[in-house]
């Protein structure tokens, strides 16, 4: 579609809402809603925000030393035709996701999905196609009186007595989500008491990026709608699973379309640019975690031995390591595992890619693979004679890797990466000044 056509699609679907959307380097969905008299000019021409926005943090505090100010003017959010939908949830209305750009018309620097498609440029000059699948957990809660929250009782992995319990709104989620052209290839129960998982159909980066934030979007609304907050924090409780934000990554050949990951078998699970490109990720693993996992909580996800990765180490068929091969075949594909929901999902596979391409263009190696054994129950003396490193173990050490590895700083480009770091760590210091409850029950009476 071109601006003409959503236009014309905005008048046949009798839109009267139009939300025009952005995300922002928390990965938060935002957007004004534009009424029909505007539509032109919002389609032509974009909405106005102001750029101090991306300096924020999740509770809307502007990084001090941000670039971005009350005084350093707007970007431009321009409706990309392409990634339209009708909100069937709600009457009359749409959402767009939009470019950013400049009040000069330029693309803006600081633009998320920008840089995403640059990366994935990288590769198209080289004759490499991807493909990506993004595999997202959340939890159902209700909110209780004394504004804490109850997981909702839906327990049992895979279970049947599960989906029971919430089928109404599981059903709705996936017939929305089709009904918006959204493949969901399946939606099931997943750990526990409240914890459920979707996927979406492969697609390129840029689309599986943007088909994963609506349908966050379209879970968390229908869930509203019944008075449940349908949430994607990556460790909500202590005692219960988290919610992961794994990332399937293929490569193809663009002309012949063969798969150009495939190896030979268990033996030789990876072809040799597989293979590089597997060497990158784990080489950059510690940097992307700053971004695929950028919040104090994803640390407390990302335990030994919890099906969410605490080291650095790959395998076939192994969930117990951070990259997985799936599928030693025609969909040979790495499964990266240690990202979270809490990301900006367009840095997030921009990191992942980077380090990819770093891995091929260098000829990285990426060791052994663990097959057959979970690393995370790995004695420390194994885990040091098998030379396997740990990702970082918390948020400060992440970002620190993070600004340390250049691949990644410059395919986030400098405005993004530097500016990305300030957000997260205002968060980190607003952590960090704050007396926990955990605190007063450990120490109150104690000391
Ligand atoms: N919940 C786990 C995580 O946080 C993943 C479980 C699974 O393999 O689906 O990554
Ligand atoms: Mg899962």
């Amino acid at each position: 579609m071109d601006k003409q056509e959503l236009l014309q699609r905005l008048n046949d679907d009798k839109i009267e809402n139009l939300w025009v959307t952005y995300h922002d380097y928390n990965g938060r969905a935002c957007a004004k809603t534009v009424p029909k008299s505007k539509f032109k000019s919002a389609v032509e021409d974009g909405v106005v925000f102001a750029r101090a926005n991306l300096n924020f943090g999740v509770d809307d505090h502007n990084a001090a030393d941000g670039i971005w100010q009350a005084q350093t003017g707007d970007f431009l959010a321009v409706p990309d035709p392409a990634v339209y939908w009708k909100l069937p949830y709600y009457e009359n209305t749409a959402i767009v996701f939009c470019n950013m750009m400049t009040e000069d018309r330029q693309p803006f620097d600081g633009c998320p999905r920008q840089i995403l498609a640059r990366t994935v440029s990288n590769f198209a000059e080289r004759g490499i196609t991807i493909s990506a699948a993004l595999e997202a957990e959340f939890s159902l809660f209700n909110k209780t009186d004394d504004s804490d929250y109850a997981p909702c009782p839906a327990g049992g992995m895979f279970t049947v007595a599960g989906l029971n319990q919430y089928a109404d709104l599981l059903h709705e989620i996936v017939a929305t989500l089709d009904s918006m052209g959204l493949q969901v290839e399946q939606l099931g129960k997943e750990y526990g008491p409240s914890q459920f998982e979707f996927t979406v159909r492969y697609d390129s980066p840029l689309q599986a990026a943007d088909n994963y934030l609506i349908s966050k979007e379209v879970t968390r609304a229908l869930a509203l709608q019944r008075g449940l907050i349908a949430s994607y924090m990556p460790k909500p409780f202590t005692d219960l699973a988290g919610n992961g934000l794994h990332v399937h990554m293929a490569l193809w050949d663009r002309d012949s379309g063969d798969n150009l990951m495939t190896g030979r078998g268990l033996e030789n699970p990876l072809s040799e640019i597989g293979r590089h490109f597997m060497g990158g990720l784990m080489a950059h693993a510690p940097g992307i975690c700053g971004l695929g996992a950028p919040t104090v909580n994803s640390y407390k996800r990302l335990q030994p031995a919890s099906w969410a990765p605490a080291h650095i180490a790959w395998g076939v068929g192994n969930r117990g390591v951070l990259l997985r091969v799936p599928d030693v075949n025609q969909r040979c594909r790495v499964e990266y595992r240690a990202g979270d929901n809490a990301c900006n999902p367009y840095f997030f596979l921009t990191a992942l890619l980077a380090a990819g391409l770093d891995g091929v263009q260098q000829r990285m190696d990426p060791g052994e693979p663990f097959n057959d054994v979970d690393v995370g129950h790995f004695s420390e003396q194994q885990r040091l004679q098998h030379g396997i490193d740990y990702l970082p173990r918390t948020l400060p050490v992440a970002l620190d890797a993070l600004e340390n590895d250049k691949v990644l700083m410059s395919a986030l480009s400098p405005v993004i990466a530097q500016e990305f770091l300030k957000v997260k760590r205002l968060e980190l210091d607003t952590y960090n000044l704050t007396v926990h409850p955990w605190e007063r029950q450990m120490y109150l009476e104690a000391i």
